[in-house]
């Protein structure tokens, strides 16, 4: 998914009409892929892009040093943020792409060995200057020497490209220098519908549901970080509509159907009284389901299901308490890290996952520690120097999750001890991600030994039992050891949307490849099988905690699989308790059968999705 820094390119504006306005102009119906239900009516929000403020300042010698990194930071940001545009040329119309690929090869050269940073770097040693200073000066520098260059030359409009090639690169430095954001949701008016190109993880932490209507991007797919953020703040959104920016500008009104998954630009006053009307008939359905917040998860032959709620941000603590959950099965820890400028310390930490535990009210927490990587860039990482260079190459197979734990243990350490001081104020577990060897898993189990080791050393108060350590399946490698892994591990749980997306080698977040992204492919069916099986050999508890978790149509499946606790975001928690209140075990097993007889993709999506409940 393109990051929002694309907006920050002068990638060419195809023209909007020509000819004059009509007086109405036409309603125009956009798909796209469905990611969070309900339906949204308003004004077009395009956020604008903030100013990126800094100051000139001198340096002592001492700082020469931070400074450096803080530039290397920098650069290293601008070429990942250069990386993936490049990576999204393909999908602009050929002399587009021609016309765009010299440029961002040159701004690429730029953030390589290249006479600005060399004379950067000069600059700071030298003059003593701060990053940001040093940027600015050069680039004027350079700019001018480009300008003043032989007036016999007669390309003054080349001369001029040039030097405004330097400039773009001295404004991503320096935004990046100083985390400005490249647009702020700050200022979105009450009940706008924001309408953007892409959409980080990062960034849709940022929305308030209660200001904002909806969303919708022409990036993005159903299961990325995006789509689980919007989804656990219950904004009606659809992703990946092809062309939505070209057609909705700011001001035009629109519909957002998360449900049906399309977009209506300037809609006719037909489709608006249709789209009112769906407004008061999801808000019906959700005060119908509201009644099974305190009906308990059990099916009609008395089997009793967990079903826990996932959570990014405690702004979801009160959508988690009204859903009806029964604690949180996944805290994702890594969205407390992002959009901040420093890494919070023990201290800061303990008190964020606190007030989760005591929050839940004796309900079991489980904490995933940092699952940095992929999608989930973090600045606050990246500005530390923490995350290492190789995360430019293919960032989904790379430093991601337990392995940059492992590289980095204060980093595990300082969250080991946070939680650890946390979970005296309730049940709790710790759950690592990524985890692909049982090397690994030992390699966790010693350090957290250590740290409990060396808190009690410390005399400091620890929970009775100390928190169990469970791992996440979420990778075909660990899926298929998982009767290894079941003898070092507490407990599993599986994701299923980093399974379904190593095992068929389909982007989870690109609108591009969507269509082939199936959590019921065979493939990966019999995945959560054999790992479920191998946990309950052992008597291990297992759940799932992956998008699979929050359809009702698959509760048959799931349970009839022998799974029984489920983590999802707070909205479908009431939708799937009706599921798994209208099952019976014995009916699920049956149809599970059959189901895991199939091999045909479509075949199965016909039996699962087209059979609303088990018989
Ligand atoms: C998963 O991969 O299924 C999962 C739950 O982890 P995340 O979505 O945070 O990658
Ligand atoms: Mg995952």
């Amino acid at each position: 998914m393109a990051p929002f820094e694309d907006d920050a390119l002068p990638l060419p504006r195809r023209p909007r009409g020509t000819v004059p306005q009509p007086p109405m102009p036409p309603e125009r119906r956009l798909a796209g892929i469905p990611v969070s239900p309900g339906i949204a009516i308003g004004p077009v929000f395009g956020a604008a892009e903030p100013q990126a403020t800094m100051v000139r300042r001198k340096i002592a010698a001492a700082d020469i040093a931070s400074q450096t990194a803080r530039l290397d930071a920098a650069v290293l940001q601008s070429r990942k943020q250069l990386l993936k545009l490049r990576a999204r040329l393909g999908v602009l119309p050929e002399d587009s792409q021609a016309e765009i690929a010299p440029l961002l090869d040159a701004y690429l050269q730029m953030v390589g060995p290249s006479r600005l940073l060399r004379g950067i770097r000069r600059h700071i040693t030298e003059m003593l200057v701060s990053a940001e200073t040093a940027v600015m000066d050069t680039s004027e520098e350079i700019t001018a020497a480009i300008l003043a260059m032989a007036a016999d030359d007669d390309d003054p409009a080349g001369r001029e490209r040039h030097a405004e090639e330097v400039r773009e690169i001295a404004r991503r430095l320096v935004r990046n220098l100083t985390l400005t954001p490249f647009r702020s949701f700050a200022r979105i008016p009450e009940g706008a519908v924001l309408v953007c190109e892409g959409l980080r993880p990062a960034d849709a932490a940022l929305l308030d549901p209660s200001r904002l209507a909806g969303v919708a991007t022409d990036e993005g797919g159903a299961e990325g970080h995006t789509a689980i953020m919007l989804r656990a703040l219950g904004m009606p959104a659809v992703l990946g509509v092809t062309g939505l920016s070209e057609n909705a500008r700011p001001g035009d009104t629109v519909v957002v159907d998360g449900g049906a998954g399309v977009v209506t630009v300037n809609p006719s006053p037909a489709t608006l009284t249709t789209a009112r009307r769906g407004v008061t008939a999801f808000a019906r359905e959700q005060q119908k389901l509201a009644r099974f917040r305190r009906l308990p998860a059990v099916t009609l032959d008395g089997e009793t299901v967990e079903l826990q709620a996932n959570m990014e941000i405690p702004a979801e603590l009160p959508l988690i308490a009204q859903a009806g959950a029964a604690g949180i099965g996944l805290l994702r820890s890594e969205f407390l890290f992002m959009n901040r400028e420093t890494m919070p310390d023990e201290r800061a930490q303990t008190e964020i996952y606190r007030s989760v535990i005591e929050a839940m009210g004796g309900d079991p927490v489980t904490i995933r520690v940092l699952d940095w990587g992929g999608e989930k860039d973090i600045e606050a990482l990246q500005s530390e120097g923490v995350v290492p260079e190789a995360g430019d190459q293919n960032p989904a197979f790379g430093m991601r999750g337990i392995r940059l734990l492992l590289r980095r243990p204060e980093l595990f350490e300082t969250q080991l001890a946070a939680i650890l001081h946390a979970a005296v104020a309730g049940p709790t577990r710790v759950l690592l991600p990524m985890v692909t060897t049982v090397g690994e898993v030992r390699a966790a189990r010693e350090i957290y030994d250590h740290i409990v080791h060396r808190l009690r050393r410390h005399g400091d108060r620890l929970p009775d039992p100390i928190p169990p350590l469970g791992i996440m399946i979420e990778t075909p490698g660990a899926a298929l050891s998982a009767d290894a892994l079941a003898l070092e591990a507490d407990f599993f749980a599986i994701g299923t949307n980093d399974l379904a997306m190593y095992a068929l080698a389909v982007g989870r977040g690109d609108s591009e490849v969507a269509a082939l992204y199936d959590p019921l492919h065979p493939a990966v069916l019999r995945l959560v099988q054999f790992a479920t099986e191998a946990a309950l050999r052992v008597r291990m508890p297992v759940s799932v905690c992956g998008e699979m978790a929050a359809n009702p149509r698959l509760v048959p499946l799931l349970l009839g699989l022998g799974l029984r606790s489920f983590s999802m975001n707070a909205s479908a928690v009431p939708r799937v308790k009706q599921a798994v209140r209208a099952a019976t075990i014995d009916g699920c097993v049956r149809f599970a059968h059959r189901v895991m007889e199939q091999s045909d993709p479509e075949r199965i999506q016909a039996m699962v999705l087209g059979r609303p409940g088990a018989d």
